[in-house]
């Protein structure tokens, strides 16, 4: 058993473990300037990280897993391609995990929620790991058979999910090879490696888990839910619109998940420019009807 004291060690080490290397990276930045980093590599890690995030956005997430809308048999390969290369795995295990978070969101056979352990300290701190990383770590495997036949029967689908081990390579190289290109300077190639391939990876890891952690565990509910999913506005922008995360629970089937008045949601603007070149049809925009029957008490439309 645990006392109190350690119960809030644990809760601040988690904490600690969680910022300490973000403040790290951080003050990297300042370190490094001129040297070590320059706008060429910021320029490739913002392009990279736009690229590969509304891969797994739009792609991975609003598309393959919950059908937002119809795709164009090449805006299709596009999304499969750029989400695989954000190095969260093979596009058909990402999505059979993610359609049985729903199915079991916050309960049991959910594959990564935070309330797993309970809801004392201890248990949530143990719970956060688990749900922002830990859960990658068990060796379970969500049966593709019963949860994305969709895409196991798809030849394009099932050709780019085995090709996830070269787009990995292609992820972590194409910067170096760009940078190193447009400085003509190995130097160039090294620092746009590390910024641009690692750090841009790292980060968008971090952004995503973060969906699963934080935002089922802090923020705002305005919608009803069977589970402990919240809206958490900090994480918006960097989210690319996906820590609108109640929205989403409330209409998991919406291409917008910012569905409220003054919520950014880039993933769900750039739906929008797909539909009007006609690569994106029968696209779900939220109706305010049905959402506004989800309403809790207390907030209005
Ligand atoms: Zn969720
Ligand atoms: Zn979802």
């Amino acid at each position: 058993m645990l006392s109190g004291a350690k119960t809030r060690t644990e809760n601040f080490l988690v904490k600690l473990f969680a910022v300490v290397p973000l403040v790290a990276l951080a003050a990297a930045v300042p370190f490094a300037w001129g040297w070590g980093l320059g706008w060429v590599d910021i320029g490739l890690a913002v392009g990279f990280y736009l690229l590969t995030g509304l891969g797994v956005t739009i792609g991975f997430h609003r598309y393959f897993t919950h059908g937002a809308f119809k795709a164009s048999r090449g805006l299709r390969v596009a999304l499969a391609v750029a989400g695989s290369m954000a190095m969260q795995g093979p596009v058909i295990g990402w999505v059979a995990d993610h359609r049985r978070h729903h199915a079991y969101a916050d309960r049991d056979g959910d594959p990564h929620s935070p309330w797993r352990f309970g809801s004392t300290p201890a248990a949530l701190a143990k719970g956060f790991w688990h749900a922002h990383m830990g859960w990658l770590f068990e060796r379970e495997k969500t049966n593709a058979k019963r949860f994305a036949p969709d895409l196991l029967a798809d030849r394009d689908i099932a050709r780019i999910d085995r090709l996830f081990p070269v787009l990995t390579v292609v992820t972590l190289l194409a910067p170096a090879l760009l940078g190193g290109l447009i400085t003509m300077s190995w130097w160039g190639a090294l620092t746009a490696f590390f910024w641009a391939g690692l750090v841009r990876v790292a980060l968008l890891h971090h952004v995503t888990w973060s969906v699963n952690s934080l935002c089922h565990m802090i923020g705002d509910r305005p919608y009803a839910a069977r589970d402990r999913s919240a809206n958490f506005w900090p994480l918006a922008i960097m989210s690319l619109g996906e820590s609108w995360h109640n929205s989403h629970h409330a209409d998991p089937t919406g291409a917008r998940h910012g569905v409220r008045r003054g919520q950014l949601d880039i993933s769900a603007r750039l739906i929008w420019l797909f539909e009007k070149l006609g690569w994106a049809t029968q696209v779900r925009w939220p109706k305010p009807a049905r959402l506004a029957r989800k309403l809790n008490p207390g907030y209005g439309a």
